[in-house]
């Protein structure tokens, strides 16, 4: 059966909204967490681990990502992360429908 495939940079536009850029933007800004194990793993129970989960989830759910996908990294989709990066340095002014 043939199936019609949506080209991949169009996919990526629709699915980075404006949103998903600020849930990205605060999951980064997130610091480290303040009580890792001797291997540096995150203990996923101190105050900026929970603010990490809820950062992820807020990403997470801004951009429709499928439930397997948890937590969302850049392993997932390198081609999805990387333009949210790219799109997360930009100062907003091309998302607020302004042309300056
Ligand atoms: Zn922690």
């Amino acid at each position: 059966m043939a199936t019609k495939r949506t080209p991949i940079k169009r996919a990526l536009q629709t699915r980075i909204t404006a949103e998903a850029i600020d849930a990205f933007k605060a999951w980064r800004a997130v610091g480290e967490c303040l009580n890792p194990d001797d291997e540096g793993y995150d203990c996923g129970e101190c105050d900026v681990c929970e603010q990490w989960w809820t950062a992820q989830n807020a990403v997470h759910s801004a951009l429709g990502l499928r439930p397997w996908v948890w937590p969302f990294s850049e392993e997932h989709d390198p081609m999805l992360w990387k333009e949210l990066e790219l799109r997360s340095q930009d100062t907003g002014r091309a998302y607020n429908g302004k042309d300056y």
